[in-house]
């Protein structure tokens, strides 16, 4: 059996979906080497990777068909699978696709199955640490599917990631990014509920804070993002509100369909949803600190 070659610079490869993380992951895999070739339905976005250094294709069609590797990085796995199956007849005979995007596992399960019946090589490869960490190329990128695949394109990965974990079969790097936004968000709120509570008794917000940092209250929000963005009211962390929604809901979808009891997922997905639908559509997650404030007891 020949083994396929791996893919290194100056490798061709496809981005689709030049929004917030698109635009950084590119110029990395460009910065590596690589021949990147972006393409988005909005020509505001392909116009700011051009605008960056990238070139771009004004039709998916043509920015696909020369590309070793064609990378997703869509808002949702819906997106993503009708995108890539309009695509199918255009991306060339064996290219390997990568699911970049926080997507659904039980439809990457879906779509693998159709694109690897078509001769294709899918992965997905969801990554957390937002638009920083995916300009500085030091992004952490769970990967699912098969392991000679994942070998072929772990070149690729480390242009834009620095850790690379392996998580298994097809769609369990999907199921593993939701499962971590939905751990999350759960600390986010309670860390938001409880300082809401201790201020109204008289407690001093920032030394809850201390306190929650110094003991075993301490969670991700409460060391970089209770004081940083929530107390002082900037609300800018940089995540948007609705991918923190998309995600918990996602983890809620994934323990229904395996049929495990999650009753604290069922009501943060709610919450996460309310939140979305109530406050701006570019609201950052850390403003469901502003949502709750407003909800009656
Ligand atoms: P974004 O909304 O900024 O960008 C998505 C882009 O996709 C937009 O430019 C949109 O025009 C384009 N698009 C939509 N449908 C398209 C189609 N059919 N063909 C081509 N382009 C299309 O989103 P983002 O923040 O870049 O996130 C991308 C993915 O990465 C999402 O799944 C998100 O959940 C995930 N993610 C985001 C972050 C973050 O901090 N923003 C962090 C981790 C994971």
């Amino acid at each position: 059996m020949t083994t396929k070659p791996k893919i290194a610079p100056p490798g061709s490869i496809c981005v689709i979906g030049l929004g917030n993380m698109g635009i950084p992951m590119g110029a990395c895999l460009q910065r590596a080497g690589f021949k990147v070739t972006g393409f988005d339905l909005s020509e505001a976005a392909r116009g700011k990777f051009r605008a960056a250094g990238g070139e771009v294709a004004s039709m998916a069609a043509d920015a696909v068909k020369a590309a070793d590797v064609v990378i997703t990085l869509l808002p949702n796995g819906k997106i993503v699978r009708s995108a890539l199956t309009a695509l199918q007849a255009d991306i060339k005979p064996g290219a390997i696709i990568i699911d970049m995007s926080s997507s659904d596992p039980v439809g990457t399960q879906e779509l693998g199955k159709s694109l690897i019946a078509a001769g294709f090589e899918f992965v997905d490869a969801p990554v957390s640490g937002g638009v920083k960490r995916a300009t500085d190329g030091t992004l952490a990128i769970m990967v699912g599917g098969a392991a000679d695949t994942i070998d072929r394109v772990e070149g690729v990965l480390s242009a834009m990631g620095r850790s690379i974990f392996r998580t298994g079969v097809l769609g369990s790097g999907h199921a593993m990014k939701a499962l971590n936004n939905y751990v999350s968000a759960a600390g986010l709120i309670a860390a938001v509920e409880a300082t809401r509570v201790g201020e109204k008794f008289g407690l001093d917000p920032e030394l809850m804070a201390d306190i929650f940092n110094a003991s075993s209250g301490r969670n991700n929000t409460t060391e970089v993002k209770l004081k940083q963005f929530i107390i002082s009211k900037k609300f800018n962390a940089g995540f948007p509100l609705r991918l923190m929604a998309k995600d918990v809901r996602t983890a809620d979808d994934l323990a229904h369909a395996m049929g495990a009891a999650a009753p604290l997922a069922d009501l943060c997905a709610d919450l996460w949803d309310g939140a979305a639908k109530t406050l701006d559509q570019d609201a950052d997650h850390t403003a469901i600190g502003l949502y709750i404030e407003k909800m009656k007891s």
